[in-house]
């Protein structure tokens, strides 16, 4: 009986975190997730933080470079490797930069067509 209770009570959290947290938007840490991830941007060269996303077990991806350009990017997957395979990081204000102001080479790079949807969603509801 108390074994059952455990898991039964592992899954609700689980599915309670999920709706707390919408995907992709700012995250806290009080309850026990990861801090920010400090990381230094692999185009400017500046140290920025990038928050924890408990909804995919790991740090938001929309800050890993390989999120952008992989189309074989899969969070569970990447949430499993070492941070030091999961490719080069770029800041929120880099990664807006970059679409707005170098667009054709951003497109160029990054073809799959719902992710540029969500960037262009980040940015126009000015999460980054
Ligand atoms: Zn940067």
């Amino acid at each position: 009986m108390p074994v059952k209770n455990k898991s039964k009570t592992r899954k609700t959290s689980k599915i309670n975190k999920y709706m707390e947290q919408p995907l992709g938007l700012g995250l806290v840490n009080e309850r026990g997730f990861p801090e920010p991830l400090f990381a230094n941007c692999f185009k400017c060269h500046q140290d920025f933080s990038i928050k924890y996303n408990p909804a995919i077990g790991m740090y938001t991806q929309k800050n890993y470079w390989l999120y952008w350009v992989d189309d074989k990017w899969n969070p569970k997957k990447m949430s499993r490797k070492p941070e030091s395979e999961r490719g080069d990081k770029l800041c929120d204000d880099c990664l807006k930069e970059f679409y707005l102001k170098e667009k054709k080479e951003f497109l160029n790079q990054v073809k799959d067509k719902s992710k540029r949807q969500t960037l262009r969603s980040y940015i126009y509801h000015s999460v980054i």
